[in-house]
């Protein structure tokens, strides 16, 4: 059956420059499929500006109830938010950002692991991604105070504005170290944003939670960020929709077999706004200062770690089709491009996408 598909709309006919606000995330992904008949215990909640869900088909070990499972995963999640939010006032990352140049500042060793992948990503996607774009996502009105509520009043950045948000914009301005867990800003106003890859990372220390606890047959979705383990049945795989462009024809795009392995997209019109008829989306390019503007609408990248599906689908949508496809074939990604052609809507996948969709169905061991 599938799951809830969370969409806020603004109404158009109500703005000038009207803003759509996708309610952070999911009008692509995640409608997790459960066979008629099998017993899935399901629990969701709140968390991120958007939802969680966890769907499993095992036994719970005697000594844990349901209820005491949830609240383990709340723990988790809160945990997770109070240090990489950047809507929380009080989080590491709020206050980190307000801290000033040139001191190393004390964070968990959960951020510090973020940031050190983070950078990692953002070399190696040439700085298509980067956590410190948080200058210019506020520049562009998508930062923390945006939204439908400021939509009337848009007005664009000029290039002075552009050219000096881009000054405090960049990686290699940003130190981390382990031991102990700190990070550095190298000049005033470097922002850390890990709106792009927090919630990969928060799905997978879900997943992780699950199986400490003795699960071995689950899915873990965070808006719209998933890990699947195991099977929902011994003649089943987890089966996880991926939806279309809105500009599509079909809502449902294609279902994606998965096992053992997580699955992230990144979308221009999850949150975007239309100005003078010009769709401006959330995903900026680090490279322009500039929201990117081409025609790949979705990337969907599956991996075996959420937190890097997630940040690459974040990466490959600023490199857009070419480039991306290229990268991600030469990087054995395994990725799905939705590219608007005309008013239709092409795919366009990887080898490793294609080996990874492919994969037998393994007989699930029935005493488990
Ligand atoms: P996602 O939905 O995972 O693609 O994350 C999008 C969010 O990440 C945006 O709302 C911004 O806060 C932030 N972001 C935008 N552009 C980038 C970028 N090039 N690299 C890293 N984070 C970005
Ligand atoms: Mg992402």
């Amino acid at each position: 059956m599938p799951s809830r598909v969370a969409l806020r709309q603004a109404n158009p006919s109500t703005m000038s420059a009207h803003r759509w606000h996708l309610a952070l995330m999911v009008l692509l992904v995640a409608h997790a499929h459960c066979p008629a008949g099998l017993t899935a215990t399901t629990l969701t909640g709140p968390t991120m500006g958007t939802r969680w869900t966890v769907k499993f088909t095992d036994q719970l070990p005697p000594e844990r109830s349901v209820a005491s499972l949830r609240q383990a995963i709340v723990h988790r999640l809160d945990e997770i938010n109070t240090q990489m939010s950047t809507y929380l006032e009080s989080s590491e990352v709020t206050k980190f950002n307000a801290a000033a140049r040139g001191k190393w500042f004390g964070v968990s060793r959960s951020t510090a692991e973020v940031v050190t992948r983070a950078l990692e990503i953002g070399a190696t996607t040439g700085g298509a991604f980067d956590i410190t774009v948080g200058p210019l996502v506020r520049l562009w009105n998508f930062g923390t105070d945006g939204g439908v509520a400021v939509a009337k009043n848009i007005t664009l950045p000029d290039e002075r504005a552009i050219t000096s948000a881009l000054a405090q914009v960049g990686q290699q301005r940003l130190l981390v170290q382990t031991n102990p867990p700190a990070l550095k800003k190298a000049v005033c106003g470097l922002e850390v944003d890990l709106s792009a890859i927090a919630k990969g990372f928060a799905t997978d220390q879900v997943g992780q939670l699950l199986q400490e606890e003795g699960l071995n047959h689950f899915l873990v979705e965070i808006g719209g960020e998933v890990v699947a383990r195991g099977q929902p049945a011994s003649d089943r795989l987890w089966q996880i929709a991926i939806e279309s462009p809105p500009e599509a024809k079909r809502r449902l795009h294609k279902v994606v077999p998965l096992e053992n392995s997580a699955l992230a997209t990144s979308g221009d019109y999850r949150n975007f706004f239309v100005h003078e008829g010009k769709h401006y989306s959330h995903i900026i390019d680090p490279q322009t200062g500039r929201p990117v503007g081409h025609k790949l609408a979705t990337v969907s990248v599956l991996h075996k770690s959420c937190l890097y599906a997630d940040a690459f689908a974040t990466g490959l949508l600023v490199m857009g089709d070419h480039k991306g496809v290229a990268w991600a074939t030469k990087n054995n990604i395994a990725a799905l491009f939705l590219v608007r052609s005309g008013d239709r809507i092409q795919e366009q996948v990887t080898p490793a996408w294609k080996q990874a969709t492919q994969a037998p169905l393994k007989k699930r061991d029935s005493s488990q």
